[in-house]
């Protein structure tokens, strides 16, 4: 009969050539749990009769493995974005430039000047590092670098409006994406809302009255993922600021997206710019790092000397700090917009200056290579919270499948991962958020699937 005393010891099990490799791959601690793991649920089912053999000892060995494997495999992993979107905010948003990808390797290989300067020796302050940068790209004062758009909302109301009144149109009481909303976040802030206007009008009249009392700041929000249509009325930033600042008030704009260049170019509607705000005179305005600029994930604050310093000494400061990756990546894509070299440089701004021409050659090239499918006109969108509703002409691969379903399934478990979208029965794959170095492996992929 069998028992449990047949089964193999965790001894028995170390001393094989499969468990030595095990270790060398995996560490001894890390193995060793594993095969515990394994032999404790053998026993548990063998005790629950839901089993009555026993595995032996290669069995054993293949279970430490996949469950080794299966510990240790990495959630986050990098994949080929067909999907038309540029700015997929669940695919990570922006990819870098060449140069950004360098600046935060060598930065983070080693020790850096983060915090020390180096020209007197003594501390020095990683709040220095994107800021000339951003004063001669945007004409701004001061500028702080956080750790995301939302953070930095966060900030800039804890800091100059707690306890104190901030007004917005309610038309600009939005949800961004990911339940960040900016009703709440005035909340957490301290800072007392006060609404003015209708969902779909606010007049300057309506600011005016507010400023009567009292008030920190009056700020603005864009509206980056959603549009209002019909009947509607905002007054312009620079009539806000005129009458805030008669009020002696400071005015907030909150960009979200924050281009630094016109989106009109591309043939997309026009998305405000940073430079506009500040012309318009706000006296803080607030972006994005990894939206339309194309950089890593960061908040970019900019705006008047006096208010930024305060925003600087805050505690949350402290705690919503970008770290030296970041500022890295992100000095190195200002410097692009600097050197006017944005267009040849950073994949997000690339992506959108591609013509239909050269997206229809690549989608042409794929059917020739992959030797089935078609090439068909559709839309590629910017997404991110950035430009709702907007779209470019594209050129698209499409492949007609049994099941689309069970298509996109099995693009997912590609190695790398394919993103994908799907019409009625075809699959549909954009060449203009495929990146160039991706292409080979996105066809490999494609291949094999089809094949199987
Ligand atoms: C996207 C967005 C934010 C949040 O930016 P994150 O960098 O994602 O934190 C804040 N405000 C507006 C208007 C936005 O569009």
């Amino acid at each position: 009969m069998t028992t449990l005393r047949n089964l193999p010891s965790v001894e028995q099990i170390l001393q094989t050539e499969a468990a030595a490799y095990l270790i060398a791959q995996f560490g001894r601690p890390l193995t060793l749990d594993a095969i515990r793991f394994v032999l404790d649920d053998t026993r548990a089912r063998f005790k629950s009769e839901r089993t009555t053999a026993l595995p032996d000892l290669d069995l054993i060995l293949t279970q430490t493995e996949s469950t080794l494997t299966a510990w240790t495999k990495p959630t986050l992993l990098p994949v080929i974005n067909a999907s038309g979107v540029i700015l997929h905010t669940n695919l990570g948003r922006a990819p870098l430039s060449e140069a950004a990808i360098r600046a935060m390797d060598v930065v983070t290989r080693g020790y850096s000047s983060l915090e020390f300067d180096l020209e007197s020796g003594k501390r020095g302050s990683r709040l220095i590092h994107a800021e000339s940068l951003l004063q001669k790209l945007t004409g701004a004062e001061a500028a702080l670098v956080v750790n995301n758009c939302a953070s930095a909302v966060l900030l800039v109301l804890s800091a100059l409006a707690k306890k104190k009144r901030v007004v917005i149109a309610r038309s600009q009481l939005v949800e961004i994406g990911g339940g960040f909303r900016i009703p709440d976040v005035m909340i957490q802030s301290g800072a007392k809302l006060v609404e003015v206007g209708t969902t779909n009008k606010v007049r300057l009249s309506d600011y005016k009255s507010a400023a009567k009392e009292p008030t920190a700041l009056i700020m603005r929000v864009h509206r980056s993922n959603f549009k209002i249509i019909g009947f509607t009325e905002e007054p312009e930033l620079k009539d806000i600021v005129g009458a805030a600042h008669l009020a002696g008030i400071p005015v907030m704009d909150d960009l979200g997206s924050g281009a630094l260049y016109d989106t009109a170019r591309y043939g997309l509607a026009h998305e405000p710019t940073v430079q506009e705000s500040m012309q318009a005179g706000a006296d803080i305005v607030c972006f994005s790092g990894d939206k339309l600029l194309g950089g890593p994930q960061a908040g970019i604050i900019i705006g008047k000397a006096d208010l930024i310093a305060k925003i600087k000494k805050h505690p949350l400061a402290r705690a919503v700090r970008a770290d030296k990756a970041c500022l890295a990546g992100l000095s190195a894509t200002l410097l692009h917009y600097l050197k006017d070299e944005a267009e040849r440089e950073i994949p997000i701004v690339r992506m959108m200056f591609l013509t239909v021409k050269q997206v229809r050659g690549r989608a042409e090239a794929w059917v020739e290579e992959l030797g089935q499918g078609s090439v068909v006109e559709g839309e590629s969108t910017v997404g991110g919270g950035s430009l709702p509703g907007e779209s470019m002409p594209t050129f698209l691969l499409s492949l007609k499948v049994k099941s689309a379903e069970k298509f996109m399934h099995a693009l997912r478990r590609n190695n790398p991962p394919i993103i994908a979208r799907t019409e009625n029965d075809k699959v549909l794959f954009d060449p203009r958020t495929v990146l160039p170095e991706q292409e080979g492996a996105l066809l490999v992929g494609l291949k094999n699937i089809l094949k199987s």
